[in-house]
């Protein structure tokens, strides 16, 4: 059996090496030609903890390879997973031109049976559109099956994830594509949950939204907080003792980003919305997601007044830690906001700076990349935690005191305990609590 992967972006790129490293032969593929250069030559277009070393290894082993042609990948595949983006559109749905494109390329090279497995994130009913793609561009009569099987890694943890899951998902209509699958995930036998399509593309969207849900929820009571005297990060560890709720996404902050949670709440209303089922609860959640940046923002200002011309140090770029992933991340809002404001920028991030850099581009002196946290920091009249890499809870709270111009704090991740950083003479402050 020969695994085709589309797309060798975030998602594909791992499935592509980690199915290879499960003794499948692989077939990475993907439009942009740099990335599959760059995998040819072991080299990750993009920063993920041990991918590099599995790449290699697999590479070397000769269970894997990458073509830059996406026909023939198709034609040398009997299994093909689609990996590419389902972005946002401008009015929230999800944009399926790309598996739209990738359906129909699979269609004009069906020369044997395929089961072609959707594991991008797409609507429900999704695989009813690919089928009739298929079928309105085939050339000829050779059977295919279409699969839905949704990834649930996380990016930062993504190789552990994909070979340490905690479920599959297999949404299939035919006897023969669960086969293929149970086999192709053979070591998880006990993790996978076989339903029909519809249910697996569901459990995707629903699960990124309920995840959402939670981080809002929090962040709400966060809000409540700030009027009274109740400290959210107890809060939080009092409501995550309850093991029916439990701790994770329990961290008020300034919210979700990355490429998956703000675009899949949107879809999900969207997708409500086509179907006549009113997810208001939903349009909360991202309404609440946004309001932390304006939060934020204005903690900033309660701290300086007059942001013009003033040097603020943002430590964090990346939309979380262990990624260099600046897909809808919390640092641009803030970055925007404040360049609306004049402020000069100083910007540090350990893995995110070379994106970053193409979305603002280093213009001294009003956005400026440093070498470490501490040089970003160096007479900065503010310092604002964005993004919680534990680099930074590790750093030097004497050094920092000594070398800001004012030593102000602004904790967008609550990283720090207020009484110690508030002990070294450092003005601080952080989301929901005192
Ligand atoms: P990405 O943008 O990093 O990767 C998509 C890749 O597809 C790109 O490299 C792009 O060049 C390629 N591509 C587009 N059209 C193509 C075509 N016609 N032929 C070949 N390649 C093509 O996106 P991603 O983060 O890997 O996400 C992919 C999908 O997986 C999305 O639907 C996303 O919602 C979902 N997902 C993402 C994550 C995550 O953490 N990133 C997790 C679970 C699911």
């Amino acid at each position: 059996m020969r695994i085709g992967v589309i797309g060798t972006g975030y998602v594909g790129l791992v499935t592509a090496v980690c199915l290879a490293e499960l003794d499948h032969h692989v077939i990475g593929t993907d439009v942009v030609r740099e990335k599959i250069d760059l995998a040819l030559a072991g080299r990750p277009h993009i920063y993920e903890p041990g991918l590099e070393e599995l790449l290699k290894k697999n590479l070397k082993e000769g269970r894997l390879t990458f073509y830059h042609d996406l026909d023939k990948t198709i034609k040398d595949s009997d299994v093909l997973f689609v990996c590419v983006s389902t972005p946002q559109r401008p009015d929230g749905r999800a944009d399926m031109t790309y598996v739209e494109g990738v359906s129909r390329r699979i269609a004009e090279n069906l020369n044997t049976y395929k089961l072609i497995v959707e594991k991008s994130t797409v609507p429900v009913r999704t695989s009813a559109w690919i089928k009739r793609v298929i079928n309105l561009y085939r050339r000829n009569a050779e059977p295919f099956d279409v699969a839905s099987n949704p990834e649930f890694l996380r990016e930062g943890s993504a190789v552990e994830d994909f070979l340490h899951p905690d479920r599959i998902i297999i949404g299939v209509e035919s006897a023969k594509a669960e086969r293929i699958l149970r086999q192709i995930y053979a070591r998880f036998a006990d993790k996978i949950l076989v339903t029909n399509i519809d249910t697996a593309e569901l459990i995707k969207h629903a699960s990124n939204s309920f995840l959402a849900m939670k981080i809002s929820f929090i962040n709400l009571i966060s809000e409540l907080c700030e009027k009274t005297e109740a400290d959210v990060e107890l809060v939080a560890r009092g409501m995550g003792l309850d093991p029916r709720i439990g701790p994770q996404f329990l961290r008020a902050g300034l919210g979700y980003g990355g490429s998956c949670f703000p675009k899949d709440v949107r879809a999900l209303i969207h997708i409500g919305e086509e179907m006549g089922v009113d997810f208001g609860l939903l349009k909360e959640v991202d309404k609440i997601n946004t309001r932390r940046i304006e939060i934020f923002i204005n903690k900033i200002k309660q701290a300086l007044w007059i942001l013009r011309e003033k040097k603020i140090a943002l430590l964090g770029l990346s939309f979380k830690p262990h990624t260099d992933d600046i897909r809808n991340a919390p640092s641009i809002a803030v970055i925007r906001e404040l360049q609306k404001e004049g402020a000069f920028l100083r910007l540090y991030d350990p893995q995110a700076m070379n994106n970053m850099k193409e979305v603002f581009p280093e213009k001294e002196p009003e956005l400026v990349y440093c070498q470490s946290p501490y040089q970003a920091l160096e007479g900065a009249n503010a310092g604002l935690i964005i993004t919680e890499w534990p680099e930074f809870q590790a750093m030097d709270l004497t050094r920092i005191k000594d070398i800001m111009s004012n030593p102000i704090l602004i904790d967008g991740r609550n990283i720090f305990d207020p009484d110690e950083v508030r002990k070294q003479g450092i003005e601080y402050y952080s989301m929901g609590r005192k």
